[in-house]
């Protein structure tokens, strides 16, 4: 069972499995705020119930848990499959990743720096830089936010209801 890990402000941060979770809470870490019903865990001692979610009894920087890999798949994530010189949409083999700044002209790999575009406008920019070609970005790459990062790694799965409130939609 996995379990949803909220921040000292009920944000939610990542998912972490329930041994971890059990782990954390006899660590006095994090409170359980929200169980599943029929899964019991057995310890020598007692029994309780599974925990769903949790919440950490300190507030975290956030930044520490944005660590969404950087990847192909996750910048197309992040750019929702779209061109962002031109918006439109596409399949996964008609985009490419392009350098906003070239790497020839000390761009870095990084996701303020990598964008998803099309073949055909990755082709028209080629090694040249947004600003001389007087086009511009639809909108600003920066790494995403952790509900982002909770969201592509349950994808469509079924999402335990104990979570659904803490969640900013899980559409
Ligand atoms: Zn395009």
């Amino acid at each position: 069972m996995q379990v949803l890990l909220l921040n000292n402000t009920y944000e939610p941060l990542k998912i972490i499995s329930w041994q971890k979770a059990i782990i954390l809470f006899f660590k006095q870490k994090v409170d359980i705020i929200e169980e599943y019903e029929n899964k019991l865990l057995h310890s020598e001692r007692i029994i309780f119930k599974m925990p769903a979610v949790v919440r950490l009894n300190k507030y975290v920087n956030i930044r520490k848990y944005q660590n969404l890999r950087f990847t192909k798949e996750n910048i197309f994530f992040r750019d929702n499959y779209c061109c962002v010189y031109c918006g439109k949409r596409y399949q996964k083999d008609q985009l490419t990743l392009d350098h906003v700044i070239p790497l020839s002209k000390g761009g870095k790999k990084t996701w303020n720096n990598i964008v998803t575009a099309c073949n055909h406008c990755n082709n028209k920019k080629g090694d040249q830089l947004i600003d001389q070609m007087g086009i511009k970005l639809l909108k600003k790459p920066d790494a995403p936010p952790t509900h982002t990062y909770i969201h592509f790694y349950i994808k469509l799965q079924t999402i335990p209801h104990q979570w659904k409130v803490y969640l900013p939609s899980t559409a």
